[in-house]
């Protein structure tokens, strides 16, 4: 409880006023807080015996930026400007003290003050262009003016916070504070031996003088950060509001920067990344889980393949601070695995992502083995042999007896039943799917896959593992695929009858990679290799004209040099191949498919739309507790582009009667009933309803 209202306090240290923002978790910057730091600066303006001030928050943030659940409600005054301002014109000199995190309107707050401490730890940054947004409260303005136009540039259109050491080395930071003792006694030493005057950077040019001497630095600082921004109109903006920063004073700047604001909250772009936040959040919470129901502690895991999966998974536990057992069925294939291992810490040590510490210590978490006996201590298992349901059922069976009691059982099935695994073990409740997504150690996603079976408490722990690892876990329940991949085959087997009909590889992609996607599902089909999914035809029966016939041809996708596409020297330049062409025309025709051309409009819903149908099976069918989670689902494991904020996001956007209709017209087309629109789809629309609606109303 603060002195000035419940969430600010303000003390006197001799000469220095110490402000304490205290609203937890992440001191969010409330109409609360604002009011109290106010009338903190007020009465610190009133008294003759402050000299100078220190502003500060928490041990874990100074402030994590803006209060979200504001979004959308009338603003109230005073706003953060407002707060800027006063601190601007407050005659005496303020201190910004940092510990954790300062983001957002946190990091704006900060730059409002005329000085700025910090220990090497603190996270800050400028997070609002992941929400499709530009920093609002002269982040554009400010920044550049401390870090110089090229770095507040790269801090703004990235997203991506700085650590407290890069921070000060590029200015941001005055000075670093010990991490040990007291840090408010450390800022406020620092206070009386350094902060003699004001600098207030609205007031002067700062580093932007450097900018103004070389005309084309500015577009020279953005053409590499917009190619690579995922949220395009709000970076172009970012670019704008700092260039507005170089040709106009202060408060012309500030003034565009809002009107770029402005534009960007009403903006697609931004409406799908916030959705996109909202939905990850919901998804966070376990759906039908009894109150009171908790995790089960998880102080080693184990995983069973050292494989493509087995050692990224095991990664994600040693990158944790988790030891993890892992084993094999002989030598060889334990020490190809963990040699993939170690070339991949060896490559993110070379990136300079980790210390050559670090990867040491991640290394030492390893205990490699060929014996059951040593899984015993796990509290959770997670098995990644080969896809074939005999097999799997032996590795239960063993992990049956061999886990200690209560250990958590996974599979990191893609297809396979989980039930079915789960019955061959005594204890079916411990049973689980955890299903990764490739490659391991990067991709966010898990689907938690809740068996029949399965207790309350494996499933809540699995999820707190998956979350303690990074990961996004969503839970859903057990079907052929799940939610992931049983939407992706309908997306595959529409992606074949395109070139059937007479698309070609390279259009089907582009409509992809026009949409916001990284990669077409035929490039994904060649960098993954065309093996895979021809193995997989084979065992389960399927065929797939086109994909069979390239396979057969010895054309693999990249590791052989060919594949949908022809790769160059490098072996990874794609280059569409005349003899590809010659399969496709030939299979069209062997099929007796008269093929036409196919406008990008059409593949492209074509490819998402009977994706959004099967979205709706399994909604109806409750695999997917809710349609923000198959949302969160392809945009962590799918790359959806979270700009158009997942497939049933995107499927309201457009209106589900147009999507129902043009569903109907493919069915009719093509004589493919699934195509029709799905039941719970064709309700919706009717019913002028959306699959999104009850996460829409929440205010964004
Ligand atoms: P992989 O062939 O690369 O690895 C499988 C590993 O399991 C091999 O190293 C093999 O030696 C080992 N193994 C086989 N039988 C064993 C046994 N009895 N005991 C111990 N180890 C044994 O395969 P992968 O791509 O890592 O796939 C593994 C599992 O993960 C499969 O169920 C697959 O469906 C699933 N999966 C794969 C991907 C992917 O993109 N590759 C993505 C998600 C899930």
């Amino acid at each position: 409880m603060g002195n000035i209202n419940a969430v600010v306090d303000l003390r006197n240290d001799g000469e220095v006023a110490v402000i304490v923002m205290d609203r937890p978790p992440v001191n969010a910057l409330g109409h609360e807080l604002r009011e109290g730091v106010m009338q903190a600066l007020a009465r610190v303006a009133a008294d003759p015996a402050v000299a100078r001030v220190v502003l500060t928050g928490t041990a874990r943030a100074f402030s994590g930026g803006a209060d979200i659940t504001e979004f959308g409600k009338p603003p109230r005054e005073p706003n953060l400007r407002q707060v800027i301002t006063a601190l601007e014109e407050l005659p005496k000199p303020v201190v910004a003290a940092i510990q954790g995190s300062a983001l957002g309107g946190g990091l704006e707050l900060a730059l409002g003050c005329d000085h700025r401490v910090g220990l090497a730890s603190a996270r800050l940054g400028l997070p609002e262009i992941k929400l499709g947004l530009l920093p609002g409260a002269g982040g554009t303005q400010r920044l550049p003016r401390v870090l110089g136009v090229e770095k507040a540039l790269g801090v703004i259109i990235s997203g991506d916070p700085l650590t407290g050491t890069k921070a000060a080395e590029g200015g941001l930071l005055d000075a670093l504070l010990p991490a040990e003792g007291d840090f408010i006694a450390a800022a406020v030493s620092w206070a009386r031996a350094h902060a003699a005057e004001k600098r207030v950077l609205s007031r002067g040019d700062g580093k932007l003088a450097e900018a103004r001497a070389d005309a084309g630095l500015l577009d020279r600082a953005a053409k590499g950060l917009l190619e690579r921004a995922r949220a395009r109109l709000a970076a172009r903006a970012c670019v704008e509001a700092v260039r507005a920063a170089l040709d106009k004073p202060f408060t012309e700047g500030q003034a565009f920067e809002r009107e770029k604001f402005m534009e960007l909250v009403s903006s697609d772009e931004s409406k799908a990344l916030r959705y996109a936040f909202f939905a990850e959040r919901e998804a966070q919470k376990v759906p039908n889980l009894p109150a009171g129901v908790e995790a089960r502690p998880v102080r080693r895991a184990a995983v069973i393949g050292a494989g493509t999966m087995g050692g990224g998974i095991a990664m994600n536990f040693a990158n944790a601070g988790i030891p993890v057992t892992i084993l094999e069925m002989d030598q060889a294939a334990l020490d190809r695995g963990l040699g993939r291992v170690e070339a991949n810490y060896a490559t993110s040590v070379k990136r300079g992502s980790i210390t050559a510490e670090q990867a040491a210590r991640r290394r030492a978490l390893f205990q490699p083995t060929l014996d059951y006996a040593a899984i015993a201590e796990a509290d959770i298992v997670i098995e990644a042999v080969f896809e074939e349901m005999e097999l799997k059922k032996k590795v239960f069976a063993l992990l049956d007896a061999h886990a200690r009691p209560g250990a958590v059982l996974a599979s990191n099935t893609s297809y396979l039943d989980i039930n079915e695994m789960a019955a061959v073990t005594s204890r079916p409740g411990d049973v689980l799917g955890m299903h990764f997504f490739s490659p391991a150690n990067v991709m966010k996603l898990l689907e938690v896959v809740r068996g029949e079976k399965t207790s309350p408490e494996a499933l809540a722990t699995a999820v707190a593992v998956g979350r303690a690892i990074g990961k996004v876990p969503v839970v859903v329940g057990v079907c052929d695929g799940f939610v992931g991949n049983r939407m992706l085959s309908r997306r595959g087997g529409q992606a074949e009858r395109l070139l059937l009909e007479g698309a070609l590889p390279q259009e089907v992609d582009r409509a992809l990679t026009d949409f916001g996607f990284r990669m077409g599902p035929f490039a994904m089909g060649d960098l993954a290799g065309l093996d895979i999914g021809w193995r997989l035809r084979q065992a389960r029966g399927g065929r797939a004209i086109i994909a069979d016939a390239l396979v057969e041809a010895g054309r693999l996708g990249q590791k052989t040099g060919k594949g949908y596409y022809a790769y160059g020297a490098d072996g990874r330049t794609a280059t569409p191949d005349p003899e590809v062409e010659a399969i496709i025309t030939a299979a069209s025709a062997a099929q007796g498919i008269p093929r036409r051309a196919i406008d990008q409009t059409e593949i492209l819903e074509r490819l998402l739309f009977p994706m959004i149908n099967e979205g709706a099976r399994i909604l109806a069918e409750g695999i997917a507790a809710r349609a923000a989670d198959i949302d969160v689902i392809w945009m962590h494991g799918y790359n959806w582009p979270a700009f158009q904020g997942g497939p049933m996001y995107y499927a309201d956007r457009l209106g589900l009667p147009y999507v129902a209709r043009r569903l109907t017209e493919f069915a009719e087309r093509s004589g493919d009933e699934t195509l029709r629109p799905a039941p719970l789809l064709a309700e919706l629309a009717a019913a002028g309803r959306g699959f999104t609606d009850s996460l829409e109303k929440k205010p964004t």
